[in-house]
């Protein structure tokens, strides 16, 4: 009998050795009646009720005929006998359609082309920037001195906007089977197995780089075939139908395209907008990124156990409801032991973010802490706009603009000693330090709207008091959060296509319909399969 028992508790410090005697003592079971034993899923309970930390696990087991699984133990656990072994998704596509062509070497369009090309679909993707590697070049650069390259930023180039992140693959679709072939993916393409068993999976952007590097070498060796510096730029349109691309001085001609450019293609978005594709404002959220010691996030999340070898750099997740005339407020994409570090897809233009290598191990953690944006928050620049669905992206420029000229023009990032920002003051000066160098204080009332200022004002200090030992006065903020998620959704009927040009897949988080790595993924697989499922 095989079966899957959940709920079994281990402390910090077991070994694979100590499985055996935790299922013993869970399934009242003789030590002969286990012929296998090993962890399908790991997660870590840190609550402070519990006297310490434990790792909870749920177990796949092997079992001699002589076991009789105990009434009492049914809830917690599966069994897999006569069940299908789980089989790997496999899109159903068909092989005698045209050549497909991906725009957009993110996690939608890079999962999208990697699956269609080990279908023998040999697919053509399309990339504005360069290689992972040479892009890091670029981006590294950047971060240096603050030279800035339109096509290879921490936004655009392969990899997408995931590339230098923390890569933490947490997501909230229900979307299994595509999950855990996104995660089979990665880990063919090099990924630690953990992220099979972790509850909290994540790779840091060190890991990312070489998945991304054995993700385009499996592409083209199954016959898929790579366009890197080739921007999309216009769209060829015969009748409501795609009929092909251009891409600077390249044409290619398809009747099917998932196009998987991202949310930052403001140029991408402006073209669909010609071309009357229908396009609609979407809510996202802007605000800060805050940085404290890691040692104090540690320290609030597992107390007196915080430095214990086992315990990997905590993380947090805070929320705040709407009170006394403010909005919500929310921490969002936590970056344990990482860099805040700056952001750019236009000169002049400047946003943040987190990112992390796969240590994690840096001496501070960041997160966004981030204020609801309601398409009523701009609607008057809609309506003076001659292109109302792009106005949420007017909104997040207009912000991002003021933080490039706050920061000094220079990409120097805007930033405040958190207490100094509470309190409504410019800092003097700022910790030496800090995981962002590239920063200097600046007003930040100059750069985000009132009520977002306000609320985070109102909210921040509860937040930080339910961490309960992460103390104001060591953190940092920095100005601003703008790219939480998509303010644009391309529409898309049943079949996922734009229901206004038929043939063209919007994927990923640019089509507004995903956000982070693993729904953007699991989306630009979707594409991928669809893509084949329909007929002109
Ligand atoms: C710094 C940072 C940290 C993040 N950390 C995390 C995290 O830890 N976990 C998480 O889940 N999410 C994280 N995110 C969000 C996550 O990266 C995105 O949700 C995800 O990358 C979206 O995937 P995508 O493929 O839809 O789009 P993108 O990743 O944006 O990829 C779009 C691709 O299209 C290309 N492109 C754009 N325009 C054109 C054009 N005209 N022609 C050709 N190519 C074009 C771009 O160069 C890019 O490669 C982070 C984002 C950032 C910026």
């Amino acid at each position: 009998m095989k079966l899957i028992l959940r709920q079994l508790e281990l402390p910090l410090d077991y070994t694979e050795l100590d499985l055996p005697a935790a299922a013993i003592r869970r399934l009242k079971c003789n030590d002969n009646e286990i012929k296998q034993i090993h962890v399908v899923k790991r997660s870590l309970d840190a609550r402070p009720r519990r006297p310490a930390p434990v790792f909870v696990v749920a177990v796949e087991l092997e079992m001699t005929s002589s076991f009789r699984l105990p009434e009492w133990l049914k809830k917690d656990v599966e069994i897999l006998d006569n069940e299908p072994a789980a089989e790997p998704f496999k899109p159903v596509i068909n092989k005698d359609a045209p050549r497909p062509v991906v725009v957009g070497a993110g996690p939608a369009g890079l999962m999208a082309a990697y699956h269609l090309a080990v279908m023998g679909m040999r697919p053509i993707l399309i990339e504005r920037g360069e290689q992972a590697e040479q892009r890091k070049t670029a981006v590294d650069l950047f971060w240096r001195n603050g030279t800035f390259d339109r096509e290879n930023n921490a936004l655009f180039g392969e990899g997408g906007a995931g590339l230098f992140s923390d890569g933490k693959l947490t997501a909230r679709s229900k979307d299994r089977p595509r999950i855990r072939l996104f995660f089979e993916t990665l880990v063919q393409c090099g990924a630690p197995r953990d992220i099979l068993i972790d509850s909290e999976p994540h790779l840091g952007s060190d890991v990312l780089i070489k998945v991304v590097a054995n993700m385009r070498k499996i592409i083209e060796a199954n016959g898929g075939e790579i366009f890197f510096n080739t921007p999309l730029t216009d769209i060829y349109i015969e009748n409501n139908h795609i009929t092909g691309i251009k891409c600077g001085s390249k044409e290619f001609k398809t009747s099917r395209l998932i196009l998987a450019t991202g949310h930052s293609a403001h140029d991408i978005y402006k073209l669909l907008q010609t071309k009357n594709v229908e396009l609609e404002s979407k809510p996202f959220a802007v605000g800060i990124r805050l940085e404290a010691p890691q040692s104090q996030i540690n320290a609030s999340q597992y107390g007196k156990f915080a430095d214990h070898p086992r315990l990997k750099a905590a993380s947090f997740r805070v929320t705040r409801r709407p009170e006394k005339g403010v909005r919500s407020c929310y921490s969002f994409c936590m970056c344990p032991g990482g860099l805040v570090i700056s952001c750019a897809s236009e000169d002049g233009a400047l946003t943040t973010n987190g990112m992390s290598y796969s240590k994690r191990d840096g001496i501070w953690g960041n997160a966004g802490f981030v204020v609801p944006v309601e398409p009523e928050d701009f609607s008057e620049l809609a309506a003076a706009s001659t292109e109302p669905q792009l106005a949420g992206i007017h909104f997040q420029q207009q912000i991002e603009k003021a933080a490039f000229k706050a920061g000094g023009g220079d990409f120097f990032v805007p930033a405040l000693r958190l207490n100094d920002f509470l309190a409504g003051k410019i800092s003097t000066e700022l910790p030496e330090k800090r995981s962002c160098p590239r920063s200097r204080p600046a007003s930040f009332e100059e750069i985000l709207p009132k009520f977002v200022i306000d609320t985070l004002r109102q909210s921040i200090p509860g937040m930080l008091h339910e961490l309960e030992g992460i103390d104001s006065s060591s953190c940092i903020v920095y100005a601003a959060e703008t790219r939480s998620s998509s303010a644009v959704r391309i529409l898309r009927d049943e079949s996922g296509q734009s229901t206004t040009l038929k043939g063209l897949f919007p994927a990923g988080e640019g089509a507004g319909y995903a956000g982070g790595i693993v729904s953007s993924a699991v989306d630009g697989l979707k594409a991928a399969e669809l893509l084949f499922g329909v007929t002109t």
